[in-house]
């Protein structure tokens, strides 16, 4: 039997249509790759983005088809989450700092038809317009003053333009929440990029999911500056769950520099925010050199590579800011799990309550894992047992985008995330490394996220990886690659000394190398597959 209550699918457009049926008047604040700060309602969004929506049907754009963006956090590129999602075709959001080759595979992959850039990336587009054949139309998301006076891009023309045209008088569509409703690359730093298609009810279910209380928790109480790229998988969902709540939301734009980022925290009153550790590290450092303070600031989401306990403790004695540790992937929309608390750890004394929060955290609901053995079985949830880390759920990825190759899925239907984990008694995840990252020394696992965040606990740390290198009694040894912090000493024994007693023995690093700054990958994790080459040949005694 079936239920009777009513069938309306799961769409995009409606949160936009809620935001600004009931928070019509709650602003969105951005800053302008062109310069200056601007400024609307979800009113007006919701209107613009039905203007954007009209301009596209004129241009043909069907069910389906592909719509690319180049761009920052702004109110235009959140209109083209919902105007592109609105009519039924698939915003395409592309991550301009991969190397052009990879930019022009994907645009060509997902045979993008439209695409979108900011004024910031008219040097890039000219150079691919030639090699993209499938983009009939080139639009700079700015005004028309901005377009360059001579350009052989095809149909180039402004985002301003195409919108004046339009009167916004329009109604979203209805249609299976199963449509396809926006695409993001992973960033390929092992092979190509394989596309992931979230469809209108996996980014609901994963919009509902991050705004729980123990997810990411978002309110009309706040005011979100999601410091993650919306090409960076969509912001990990910000760009939904802050309209679906009625919060505030602050874009930053271009400015990714600690000094903007704090200036505009300052000036919105940013109460929440997100982003990779890397921009918590250098806004750390930024805040003690001025001795400087958040007025309003009062917790941040750190994810996408691990956070390390000694930035998470900075933050929260140093400048009264609660950091949430979370874990996920472009492949899991991304949010997988948060770390926080349960109610029985209430009297845990702070070092404790640190251990636990420093770990990956829970599943949300919505996701479910377990770890694996090579064997394929499940492996106990002790905390010390490790195993890959696989998952399921809705907004899991299925299947890769006109992929090639098989998905990664199991043949009981789990994803293998290629991550290596532990599971404590209450649930709590903790990732050790990446399968790939994973040293081997004399048939043990030493986990370089461990020795990574125990480097990076040293004063005179600004950051550091751990990378495996041959030797010949062990196969393999950790070596540490470590960036001083800006006028600060520290030598190789001093290093090394303090790993003694902090971690096993056989886990200490054999070697530490000191270098200027360490390679990132397009969304800031740590290059592995870059130091291993900067490293190659390098052996330890
Ligand atoms: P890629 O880096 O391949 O582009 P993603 O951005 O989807 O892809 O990265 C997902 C991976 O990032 C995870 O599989 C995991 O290895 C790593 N990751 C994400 N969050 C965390 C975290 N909190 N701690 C450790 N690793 C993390």
């Amino acid at each position: 039997m079936l239920g009777l209550m009513m069938a309306e699918p799961l769409r995009v457009a409606t949160i936009i249509e809620h935001a600004a049926k009931w928070h019509a008047d709650t602003e969105i604040v951005s800053r302008l790759p062109e310069g200056g700060i601007h400024r609307y309602t979800y009113a007006d969004a919701n209107h613009r983005s039905k203007q954007l929506a009209q301009a596209l049907l004129k241009l043909g754009v069907e069910n389906g088809d592909r719509v690319g963006t180049l761009a920052w956090n702004t109110h235009r590129h959140f209109e083209l989450y919902y105007g592109v999602a609105g009519i039924g075709a698939v915003c395409h959001t592309i991550n301009p700092r991969l190397f052009p080759e990879q930019l022009v595979y994907i645009i060509n992959h997902a045979e993008d038809r439209l695409l979108f850039f900011d004024l910031t990336f008219l040097p890039l587009v000219e150079r691919l317009a030639a090699v993209c054949p499938t983009v009939e139309k080139w639009v700079l998301m700015a005004g028309p003053e901005h377009l360059p006076a001579a350009s052989e891009m095809p149909g180039l023309c402004s985002y301003e333009d195409l919108l004046a045209a339009e009167s916004g008088d329009y109604e979203w569509p209805s249609f299976d929440e199963n449509t396809a409703c926006s695409l993001c690359y992973t960033s390929g730093t092992t092979d190509q990029p394989k596309g992931v298609l979230y469809s209108h009810r996996s980014t609901l279910l994963h919009a509902f999911g991050i705004s729980l209380p123990d997810a990411l928790g978002c309110s009309a109480l706040d005011v979100i500056m999601p410091v993650v790229p919306m090409f960076h998988v969509n912001a990990w969902g910000l760009p939904y769950a802050a309209p679906l709540n009625g919060s505030k939301l602050v874009l930053p734009g271009a400015g990714m520099d600690s000094a903007s980022l704090f200036e505009l925290m300052e000036s919105e009153g940013v109460t929440f925010s997100a982003g990779v550790p890397t921009i918590w590290l250098a806004l750390l450092q930024f805040m003690r050199e001025g001795q400087r303070h958040f007025t309003t600031l009062k917790r941040t989401v750190v994810g996408g590579a691990s956070c390390p306990p000694a930035l998470m403790k900075a933050f929260e004695d140093e400048l009264g800011v609660t950091v949430l540790h979370a874990w996920g992937m472009t492949e899991t929309s991304p949010l997988g799990t948060g770390a926080r608390l349960k109610a029985k750890h209430a009297d845990l004394s702070p070092a404790d309550s640190l251990a636990i929060r420093s770990k990956q955290g829970r599943a949300v609901f919505g996701i479910d894992m377990k770890i694996v053995g090579d064997d394929g079985h499940a492996l106990p949830h002790d905390g010390v047992a490790f195993g890959d880390l696989l998952v399921r759920g809705p907004w899991v990825v299925r299947d890769y985008f006109r992929a090639h190759t098989p998905g990664e899925l199991t043949a009981d239907g789990w994803f293998r995330t290629g991550d290596v984990a532990t599971i404590d008694p209450d649930g709590y995840m903790q990732i050790t490394d990446r399968s790939k990252d994973v040293i081997k020394s004399g048939g043990e696992w030493i986990s370089s996220i461990d020795l990574e965040n125990l480097a990076v606990a040293h004063p005179a740390v600004a950051e550091a990886a751990v990378i495996g290198v041959p030797s010949a009694k062990w196969s393999e040894r950790p070596l540490l690659i470590v960036v001083r912090r800006i006028g600060m000493e520290l030598s190789a024994e001093e290093m090394l000394n303090f790993f003694r007693g902090r971690v096993a023995k056989f886990c200490e690093p054999d070697a530490v190398e000191f270098v200027d700054s360490l390679p990132h990958t397009a969304t800031g994790k740590l290059l592995k597959t870059q130091l291993r080459k900067d490293f190659a040949g390098y052996s330890v005694a």
